[in-house]
C-alpha cells in the first residue's frame, strides 16, 4: 500500500505517471523497446521531448517565440552557476532567503561581484525579506521563490527594470504567477515535475549574448537552446516522466486549478499548526509555503510519540532538515488532500492522547 508521502525531494508523483512510466520501462507505446533504449534522436523520443517542451510554455502561458524551454542535467545546483555565466557581466543582485540562495550566491562570486540586497539569515530564514529595493544598473536580479529547507515563499516579487532570474525549484506549476516577468527560471525535476536527473530551464532569448566571456558549450543555455536540449544524450527517462506530469497536470486543469487544490492542502496543515496547542510554526505568517510546512513540537518530550503514531499511519518523510529541526511536510502537486487529513489527525490524536 502506498504511503502519504511528504518528502521534500524526490518526491511524490501522480499514481497515473508511475503506473505508465512503469509500463514505458517495458515497452514505449507497443514500439518493442523500453523508453530507456530507444535512441534520443529517435523520432520516439523528439517527440516526448518536443512535448514536454510545449507543456511547459504553455502551463507558463510563455510565448515560444520569445522564450525557449530547455531540459538539463546537473540539477538546479548547477543552474547556480550556469545563470551567472551566461548573464553576469560585472555585478549582480541576490535576494538571500535561505541554503539554496546562498549557495547560489557562493557561484556567482567566482564570476562577478554580487550586491546581497537583502537576506533573512539573522533570524534562521524564517521570513522572507521585503524592504528592498531592485537597483536598475546592475546585470540581473536572482530569488528563490519558494525556500524548501525553510518554508517560506515570495508571494509578491519586487519590481525590475533588470532581468529577473529566479530558482523555483519547488514551486514551479504550483500556482498562477505571472511568468513573463522573469528572464530566466529555472527548477530542478524531482520537486514538482518528475524524477531527479532533468532540470527544467525557461530562457528569455533575448537577454542572451550580452557577456564578454567566452562561455563552454556545456554551460552555454545559446548552444543548448541551438540544439534543442539535445547538445549531449539528455536525460531521457527524467524527460519522459516529466513530460507525464505535465500531461497529467493538464488534464487536471492546469497551474490554476492545482493552485487551488494546493491552497486547500496548506489551509488544512496551516490551520491545525495554529490551533493545535503542542505545535508551532515555524516561518512568519505572511511568508509560509504552499509547498512546505515547516513545525516544531512546542515540547520535544512528545518526539517518540509523534514520530511513533506517524509511522503507524505510514506517513513519510516529514522530517525537518537538519538546519531548522521539527517537522516539515512538502505538500506538492501530486500530494491527495487525503494525506494531509491523515496528518491532521495524527495530530490531534496526540493532542488528545499527551
Ligand atoms: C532542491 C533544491 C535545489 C537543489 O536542487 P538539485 O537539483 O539537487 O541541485 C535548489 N534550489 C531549491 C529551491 C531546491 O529546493
Amino acid at each position: 500500500m502506498k504511503q502519504h508521502n511528504f518528502s521534500a525531494g524526490p518526491c511524490i508523483l501522480p499514481e497515473s505517471v508511475f503506473k505508465e512510466a512503469s509500463q514505458a520501462v517495458l515497452d514505449l507505446n507497443k514500439t518493442g523497446l523500453s523508453v530507456l533504449e530507444i535512441s534520443h534522436r529517435s523520432k520516439g523520443f523528439v517527440e516526448i521531448m518536443e512535448k514536454a517542451r510545449s507543456l511547459a510554455l504553455e502551463h507558463l502561458k510563455l510565448d515560444a517565440n520569445e522564450y525557449a524551454i530547455l531540459f538539463l542535467q546537473g540539477g538546479a545546483s548547477y543552474q547556480f552557476l550556469m545563470a551567472a555565466y551566461n548573464l553576469l557581466e560585472s555585478k549582480a543582485a541576490y535576494l538571500d532567503t535561505g541554503t539554496w540562495s546562498a549557495k547560489a550566491i557562493k557561484e556567482a562570486k567566482l564570476l562577478g561581484e554580487v550586491e546581497v540586497l537583502a537576506s533573512s539569515k539573522d533570524q534562521n530564514y524564517n521570513y522572507i525579506p521585503k524592504y528592498y529595493t531592485v537597483p536598475s544598473n546592475l546585470d540581473y536580479f536572482h530569488c528563490t521563490s519558494n525556500n524548501t529547507i525553510f518554508g517560506t515563499q515570495i508571494k509578491d516579487f519586487p519590481k525590475s527594470d533588470i532581468p529577473v532570474v529566479c530558482d523555483m525549484s519547488s514551486d514551479i506549476f504550483s500556482r498562477e504567477i505571472d511568468f513573463s516577468y522573469f528572464d530566466v527560471i529555472y527548477a530542478g525535476a524531482q520537486k514538482n515535475m518528475g524524477p531527479a536527473g532533468a532540470t527544467m530551464v525557461a530562457v528569455k532569448k533575448e537577454s542572451l549574448g550580452k557577456v564578454t566571456r567566452a562561455i563552454p558549450s556545456m554551460l552555454s543555455y545559446q548552444s543548448m537552446i541551438d540544439k534543442d536540449s539535445m547538445f549531449n544524450t539528455p536525460p531521457v527517462f527524467s524527460v519522459y516522466v516529466s513530460m507525464l506530469t505535465l500531461s497529467w497536470l493538464k488534464e487536471q486543469g492546469g497551474v490554476a486549478a492545482i493552485e487551488k487544490k494546493n491552497q486547500e492542502k496548506a489551509n488544512l496543515i496551516y490551520s491545525e499548526i495554529d490551533r493545535n496547542p503542542l505545535f508551532e510554526g515555524f516561518a512568519a505568517k505572511e511568508d509560509r509555503s504552499m509547498m512546505n510546512a515547516t513545525f516544531t513540537l512546542k515540547n520535544e518530550d512528545l518526539k517518540s510519540k509523534f514520530d511513533q503514531y506517524t509511522k503507524e499511519a505510514r506517513i513519510n518523510g516529514i522530517n525537518g532538515h537538519r538546519s531548522v529541526g521539527g517537522y516539515r511536510a512538502s505538500m506538492y502537486n501530486a500530494l491527495p488532500l487525503k494525506s494531509v487529513q491523515v496528518l491532521v489527525d495524527v495530530m490531534k490524536e496526540l493532542e488528545r492522547k499527551a
